[in-house]
C-alpha cells in the first residue's frame, strides 16, 4: 500500500506543470532543502551531541530513502534548486550513495551537496563526484590530533585530513567547517588558514550556537568581529560577491588559494535573506533551524496524500516562517531539538 501512495504521489508530480516558486510573507524565495538522512552518528562532538544522549528515533519514524526522494522531488517542482544531505552523520545511512545518484539526477536540481564529518570521504569520494555530488562541506573543529579527539570524543584527524584530500582529488567543491569556541580552539583561527593555504578550499568560521542540551553559554561564544580582527591582524582579507541568501560572509586572502567564511548566526543574523527549509529525519518540514514549529510531510505521505495537499501543507508552513530568529537572550529559552535531530 505504501509503494502505492509513493508512486501516486510521483504520478501526479510528473502531470504536473512547474508551480509558483516557495515565497513567504515577507517576500524571501525559497530555493535551498536542506535534508537529515538520519539522528545518528558515529563522532559524539561536544557542541552538538546532548551530554545526556538522544533518543534515538525508531527505525519507523524515520523516512525511508525512497520517501525523501519523492518529497525532494515535489520540492524541485515548487523552486527549489539546492539540496544538503546532512544530519546526524548522513554517511552512516545505509544507501545514501544511491539517494545521491537519485537526486543529482533531478533535472532541476542544479546543486548537491552534503556535509559530513570526513569519517568516510576518502573511501567514498570519487563514487559521489562520479553520481553528481558537486560540493562537501567537512567538519573540523582542530588541527591538533589531540584536540580534535577531546572535541569529536571518536574523531580522528588524520583520517579526516585524508578524506579532504580525496574529495579535492575527485573533483569536488570543498568547504571546511569550523564551529569556534572561546577557551576550545580560537587560537587555531590562523592556523586553519595556514595549513589550507595552498588549496582550493573555503574554510568557514561558525559561531557556536543553542540547541538542546548542548551546554551552550553565551560566553562560550568567539564572536565574527573577533575572529576577524585575529585574521586582519595576519592576513589581508578581500570581500568576495556572494549571493544575498548566502549564510556566510566570505573573504579572499591576498597570497593564499584558500578562502575563508564566517557563519555568523549569533552576532549578525542573516534571516532577512533566507532561503532554506529543512526535513528532519523523521519527516517534519521546519521553516528555521531555531523554530520548532514543524509539519509532519512524512505522516502526509504515509497516508496516501496527493502532491497537492502535500503543496498546500508546506505553503502553509512557510506562510508561518518568521522574519527573523529571537535574540541571543531569548533563543536559548526557546523549545528546540538537538542539532543532530534537525539537522545541521
Ligand atoms: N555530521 C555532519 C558534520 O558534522 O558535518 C553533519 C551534521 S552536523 C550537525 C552539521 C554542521 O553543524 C557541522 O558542521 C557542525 O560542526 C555544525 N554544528 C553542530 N552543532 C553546532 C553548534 N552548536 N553550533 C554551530 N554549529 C554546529
Ligand atoms: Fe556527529 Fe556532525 Fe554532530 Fe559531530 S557535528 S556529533 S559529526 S552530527
Amino acid at each position: 500500500m505504501f509503494e502505492a501512495n509513493l508512486t501516486l504521489i510521483s504520478v501526479t508530480s510528473m502531470r504536473a506543470m512547474q508551480r509558483p516558486p516557495l515565497v513567504d510573507r515577507y517576500g524571501r524565495v525559497h530555493r535551498y532543502l536542506r535534508v537529515a538522512l538520519t539522528d545518528r552518528c558515529n563522532f559524539r562532538c561536544r557542541y552538538c551531541m546532548p551530554l545526556e544522549g538522544v533518543a534515538w528515533q525508531a527505525k519507523a519514524e524515520i523516512l525511508t530513502l525512497e520517501e525523501l526522494e519523492v518529497l525532494v522531488r515535489l520540492f524541485a517542482r515548487l523552486g527549489i534548486d539546492k539540496v544538503r544531505l546532512t544530519g546526524g552523520e548522513p554517511t552512516v545511512r545505509r544507501g545514501y550513495e544511491g539517494l545521491v545518484k537519485a537526486l543529482a539526477a533531478i533535472p532541476e536540481i542544479r546543486t548537491l551537496a552534503m556535509t559530513t564529518n570526513g569519517w568516510t570521504l576518502a573511501e567514498s569520494a570519487g563514487t559521489l563526484r562520479r553520481h553528481g555530488l558537486s560540493l562537501v562541506n567537512v567538519s573540523m573543529d582542530s588541527l591538533d590530533p589531540e584536540r580534535f579527539r577531546a572535541i569529536t570524543v571518536r574523531g580522528e584527524l588524520d583520517r579526516v585530513l585524508t578524506g579532504i584530500e580525496s574529495a579535492l582529488g575527485a573533483g569536488l567543491e570543498v568547504k571546511i567547517n569550523c564551529v569556534v569556541m572561546r577557551g576550545v580552539n580560537e587560537d587555531e583561527i590562523i592556523r586553519f588558514v595556514e595549513h589550507f593555504a595552498d588549496c582550493d578550499v573555503t574554510v568557514r568560521f561558525i559561531e557556536f550556537m543553542p540547541f538542546e542540551g548542548n551546554r551552550w553559554d553565551r560566553a562560550d561564544i568567539y564572536p565574527y568581529a573577533a575572529m576577524r580582527r585575529d585574521l586582519e591582524a595576519r592576513f589581508r582579507l578581500e570581500p568576495l560577491e556572494t549571493d544575498p541568501s548566502a549564510v556566510g560572509k566570505d573573504f579572499r586572502i591576498e597570497g593564499c588559494r584558500c578562502r575563508v567564511g564566517f557563519v555568523t548566526s549569533m552576532t549578525e543574523h542573516f534571516c532577512d535573506g533566507c532561503d532554506r527549509l529543512r526535513i528532519t529525519s523523521d519527516g517534519y518540514l521546519k521553516t528555521c533551524l531555531f523554530g520548532r514549529e514543524e509539519v509532519s510531510l512524512r505522516d502526509l505521505v504515509r497516508s496516501g496524500e496527493t502532491a497537492e495537499v502535500l503543496e498546500e501543507a508546506i505553503r502553509r508552513a512557510l506562510e508561518r516562517k518568521w522574519k527573523g530568529h529571537p535574540d541571543l537572550a531569548t533563543l536559548p529559552q526557546l523549545p528546540n531539538r538537538s542539532m543532530i535531530q534537525i539537522g545541521g
